[in-house]
């Protein structure tokens, strides 16, 4: 979920107790997690001080990246000297799209209608759409895990991200709602709490990240995607009900939205995009979401939309005909090096 970070869903039970991993996962990538949230949906997500984000985003000890299953050693590797640009052109091998498991293992997001942390929701589906991109021929994908509190895991993601440079950032989360409309149940005999009013997924971008128009483009890709599969998007964000969390559309048809502030999308260099990919506070929603199936189609749209994007991107030599769809087509304006 994305979150305010003020108070929002108090998700109480933090299961998780993954010490050990958060020196070794500081830096590393994949397989170990590098955030962690506040506790709820959107906390991990904002945060009033955008500034500091961008500061250590520069930090070469932020940088640090390593191959999932990589000995210790390496993963300790500085980001290269000379970080290139983020890519106008699109090779598919060599673009870099960065898959962020949103919240942490000790920050977990929201908590679901039976009690299951979102952050493992989220790390499932992640793997599962690292792996279709993989096998679409994406072999430059990273999956970003992140370690530690809330804010602070903002800071490492948004560091990481733009120490590579990332080509793409695609932030994956699932709804809840605001606490107040949460109501009581049991689960296996466990006090829990849902709301079966709202569902679907949704799709946001910030117009303060420097890729505005491309964020958009890949946005509008994706949501596409979802929607070309049967899915509905989630419409209470243009809600009154939903106050101080209500968000412009930016499409109606398809469901994505702005959200100015969120830290990850705003503080990344490079096209951002966060995706909700249902609701898990929805009880019929979370047992979808929970199931092979859905994560099969969710990571199918994400594949779909990346080739789309990534064609055209093409440089005209990689045309069969020579032609076709050169990058100028598609500006991506601000990406020069910075
Ligand atoms: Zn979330």
């Amino acid at each position: 979920m994305l979150s305010s970070g003020k108070k929002f869903a108090g998700s109480g039970a933090y299961a998780w107790h993954r010490r050990l991993a958060v020196v070794a996962a500081l830096a590393a990538w994949v397989v170990l997690p590098i955030e962690a949230s506040d506790a709820n949906w959107l906390s991990d997500v904002f945060s009033p001080k955008p500034d500091k984000s961008t500061k250590q985003a520069t930090s070469p000890k932020q940088a640090t990246a390593a191959k999932p299953a990589a000995p210790k050693s390496q993963a300790a590797k500085p980001a290269a000297a000379a970080p290139r640009p983020v890519a106008t052109t699109c090779d598919p091998a060599k673009f870099r799209i960065v898959l962020d498991v949103g919240h942490t293992a000790k920050s977990e997001g929201a908590t679901s209608a039976r009690n299951v942390a979102e952050f493992s929701f989220n790390l499932r589906l992640a793997q599962r759409v690292e792996q279709k991109l993989k096998s679409a021929g994406f072999a430059a994908t990273r999956l970003l895990v992140t370690e530690g509190k809330a804010r602070a895991s903002l800071v490492k993601r948004v560091a990481v991200a733009n120490s590579l440079p990332a080509d793409l950032f695609l932030s994956i989360h699932h709804d809840s709602v605001p606490n107040s409309m949460l109501e009581n149940w049991e689960f296996e005999g466990k006090k829990a709490r849902f709301s079966d009013r709202f569902s679907g997924y949704s799709v946001f971008v910030s117009h303060t990240n420097p890729e505005f128009k491309t964020s958009l483009e890949f946005a509008e890709l994706l949501a596409r995607e979802l929607k070309g599969r049967g899915l509905e998007y989630a419409h209470q964000y243009t809600d009154p009900v939903m106050g101080r969390y209500r968000h412009p559309i930016l499409n109606k048809e398809t469901g994505v939205y702005s959200y100015d502030d969120l830290v990850v999308l705003r503080s990344t260099r490079m096209p951002a995009v966060l995706m909700e990919a249902g609701s898990i506070i929805n009880r019929d929603e979370e047992l979808k979401m929970d199931s092979a199936e859905r994560r099969d189609i969710v990571s199918g749209a994400v594949a779909t939309a990346l080739k789309k994007f990534c064609d055209a991107r093409r440089p005209a030599s990689a045309h069969p005909d020579g032609a076709a769809t050169a990058p100028q087509d598609h500006p991506v304006e601000g990406s020069k090096p910075k």
